[in-house]
């Protein structure tokens, strides 16, 4: 919920709350962990919206990945491709090699107009 410090600016505790199953804070459930050093481990977030995405305007999914499918890896803008973790969320080394591997099909297809590289 929030990081409390004291007047030096020093890091005291951190103020948490259980969540339900959307991972909305359930009301009445905060309660302070003390800690003198705060490290934010969110590597299973989605990509970062603010800047390169937002400009680009490209389209989400509800859990604020890039929106594409799997056989044109296309998003909703024109000559923008995704894939990885970026398309389908956290998830492990092998599905990434496996879409980049299609990704790069479909945009050599996109591009020449035919492809050799196997999907
Ligand atoms: C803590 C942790 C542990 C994991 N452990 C495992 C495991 O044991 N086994 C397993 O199979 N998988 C594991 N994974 C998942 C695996 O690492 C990912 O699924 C995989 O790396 C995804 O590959 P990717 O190419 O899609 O994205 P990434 O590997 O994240 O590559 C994206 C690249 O884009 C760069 N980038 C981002 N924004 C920009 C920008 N604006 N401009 C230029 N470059 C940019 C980033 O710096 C990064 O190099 C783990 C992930 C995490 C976070």
């Amino acid at each position: 919920m929030k990081i409390i410090g004291n007047a030096k600016g020093q890091v005291t505790g951190v103020e948490v709350a259980r969540v339900d199953r959307k991972r909305q804070p359930i009301e009445g459930t905060e309660f302070v962990i003390k800690a003198d050093l705060v490290l934010l481990a969110i590597g299973f977030a989605h990509p970062v919206h603010e800047g390169m995405l937002a400009e680009l305007g490209a389209k989400h999914d509800t859990r604020g990945n890039l929106l594409a499918d799997t056989f044109s890896y296309k998003t909703t803008v024109d000559k923008v491709f995704a894939a990885g973790d970026m398309r389908r969320g956290q998830s492990l080394v092998v599905w990434a090699i496996r879409e980049g591997r299609q990704a790069a099909r479909a945009i050599d297809l996109e591009l020449m107009g035919r492809t050799d590289l196997p999907r």
